[in-house]
């Protein structure tokens, strides 16, 4: 199994799938968030990064590009490559430093880095479902499909 679909009924769903996958983490993971604006990236990484200690709050870093949270387990880097004109911009960031043993890295826009970012373990899409929001979970490799099949909503 490669992938697995969720629905989710309101934010509160959206955040506990975020801590769900967190709390599944073993090791270095990078993983893509896919959707439209307002789908909930940034909801889902705000589960993530508050699960795993961070205790204020967690926006879109849409002009800086990465926000950084150094938390008990784990580094935890927020990118948002929404206004990224060009993954060359990347390699001036210094990016590969990013991607290191104690990193998780949520990207929200990697199609905007694309050729430049390293691969991801998983591949997160989001979606509108009327007033709701449905989410899928696509492993890229042998690390994403043990997370995906442990990952389970309630
Ligand atoms: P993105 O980062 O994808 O642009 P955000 O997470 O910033 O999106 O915003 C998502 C919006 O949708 C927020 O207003 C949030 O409250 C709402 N939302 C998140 N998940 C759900 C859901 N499952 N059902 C309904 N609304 C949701
Ligand atoms: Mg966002």
């Amino acid at each position: 199994m490669n992938t697995k679909k969720f629905a989710l009924a309101d934010e509160a769903a959206t955040v506990l799938i975020g801590t769900k996958l967190a709390n599944l983490c073993s090791k270095q993971t990078t993983i893509y968030l896919h959707g439209d604006l307002g789908a909930g990236k940034t909801t889902f990484s705000r589960g993530f990064i508050q699960s795993q200690g961070h205790q204020g709050n967690v926006k879109s870093p849409t002009y800086t590009l990465v926000e950084p949270y150094q938390l008990k387990q784990w580094n935890i880097y927020h990118f948002d490559l929404y206004r990224l004109a060009d993954p060359e911009e990347l390699e001036f960031m210094g990016i590969r430093d990013y991607f290191s043993d104690d990193a998780i890295c949520l990207v929200e826009w990697p199609e905007k880095g694309e050729g430049v970012l390293p691969a991801a373990d998983l591949d997160i899409d989001l979606r509108y479902a009327g007033e709701a929001r449905e989410i899928t979970f696509t492993a890229n490799s042998e690390y994403g499909n043990q997370l995906i099949s442990q990952l389970e909503l309630n």
